[in-house]
């Protein structure tokens, strides 16, 4: 399939005009479509509640947004925890679904209402002496051993660091239950950035069949099962993307077939989609500001991999329009790159594109998600500006783009600050 940038050079140069490169770019349109049908697709369970997780793209108007359809919030630090509470997100919409957390962040979560998810056991005990165990509470299954789909190893849980063993939640259900709590739930994330069909019906299957087994051992009621994150999205042009629609047909299948058939029909579907619900909605817009021609063609941006590191941690592809050249031939190959004194600063290698010109706008596909929120500081490098498109064609500044002040700020209990900012 064709990628297609969803903005225009014209609106770009319209942008960039107030708000300079480079800047994060999100579309409102195709934000609220995909929205809108995560909750078509879930409708046949009456529960279903998509807590988007706000790593995933930490910007308090894109969250508002998805507030509108219903979605509520996955959190996993004090500091999202703090931006659901000041978004108005109350008891039952906020899911605190961290690891390895500290004391006062449970004792946070319990305060603003939030539905904790536990990570490990030895939690049950960890949490009892910091606010005691709360009526509703989750926790996080790891299966172990490897997730496939149909003999293909999607994952191996055995390697990850999350989640109670079965043996664990079994004997963790119990005890909980003997401290009081009283609607329980369960979670699992067993593969990421599945592009498939098949990754919440498998997993949902093993998890049902898990919901069964610990109500008939400990007769938990079991109220909600969170599918968490992992529905993907294809970054390369020639991938298939996933379709909610069957995907939640899929869910509702082994639901009918394993839990309204134990009797259990009426249990909470809950999802945790960070990377469906905003990845494709979002690139980041850089300009080309060098070229240099040695042992191989460079484009050179004002972007870098600190605006976005998934190609240099993950070695990601990002899908790249040079704008206004969308129809010319991609007949150059070039490595298009940023600023840091990291040779793995590439947004792409041996790409073939336009012949790019200085000055040129570059469209870098599905930075939606886990693209501005991974961003960092390396080399002195600033953060950029989020803007939305709105659908009606507008734009609005959503965060301004960091300064010097900004970035020296922690120096603010030192004389030197006051000398850095004369420079
Ligand atoms: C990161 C994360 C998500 C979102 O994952 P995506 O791959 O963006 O869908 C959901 N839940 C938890 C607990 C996570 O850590």
């Amino acid at each position: 399939m064709e990628k297609k940038a969803f903005v225009t050079k014209e609106k770009v140069q319209e942008i960039a005009a107030k708000y300079p490169t480079p800047f994060y770019l999100y579309d409102e349109k195709g934000i609220r479509e995909n929205a809108k049908k995560v909750y078509e697709a879930f409708s046949w369970n009456k529960g279903f509640k998509e807590y988007f997780a706000v790593k995933a793209c930490p910007n308090t108007f894109i969250i508002n947004i998805l507030k509108e359809y219903g979605c509520g919030v996955d959190c996993a630090s004090k500091a999202e925890l703090m931006l659901a509470h000041a978004l108005g997100f109350g008891e039952g919409e906020i899911m605190f679904s961290s690891n390895v957390t500290p004391a006062e962040e449970y004792i946070y979560a319990r305060e603003i209402g939030a539905t904790i998810n536990l990570d490990d056991f030895t939690h049950i005990e960890f949490l009892d002496s910091l606010t005691g165990i709360p009526e509703t509470i989750s926790c996080r299954f790891n299966p172990g051993g490897y997730f496939s789909i149909a003999n293909t190893i999607m994952d191996n849980p055995q390697d990850a660091k999350y989640g109670f063993t079965k043996e664990q939640i079994i004997e963790g259900f119990k005890i909980l239950k003997s401290k009081g709590a009283k609607n329980f739930g369960i979670h699992a994330f067993l593969a990421s950035n599945t592009v498939t069909n098949e990754y919440y019906p498998e997993l949902a299957r093993q998890l049902f069949k898990l919901a069964v087994e610990l109500r008939d051992e400990t007769g938990c009621d079991i109220r909600f099962i969170n599918l968490s994150g992992g529905v993907g999205i294809p970054y390369k042009p020639d991938g298939e993307p996933n379709d909610i629609m069957k995907i939640a047909e899929g869910v509702h299948k082994v639901y009918d077939e394993v839990l309204t058939a134990a009797g259990m029909g009426d249990v909470a579907i809950y999802t945790e989609m960070g990377r469906f619900m905003m990845g494709p909605y979002g690139a980041l817009v850089t300009k080309c500001i060098h070229q240099k021609h040695i042992y191989k063609e460079y484009i050179g941006c004002d972007a870098c991999a600190a605006n976005l590191m998934r190609p240099a941690i993950y070695d990601a592809y990002h899908h790249i329009t040079v704008l206004g050249k969308e129809n010319e031939p991609c007949d150059h190959k070039y490595d298009v790159t940023g600023s840091l004194c990291e040779n793995s600063d590439k947004f792409a290698k041996d790409r073939m594109l336009p012949k790019i010109d200085i000055g040129d706008y570059l469209f870098i596909h599905d930075a939606g998600a886990h693209g501005f929120s991974m961003g960092y500081n390396y080399n002195g490098k600033l953060w950029s500006s989020e803007i939305l498109l709105k659908e009606d064609g507008n734009f609005n500044l959503i965060r301004r783009a960091e300064t010097p002040k900004d970035y020296f700020a922690t120096f603010d209990c030192f004389d030197i600050l006051d000398s850095i900012l004369k420079e």
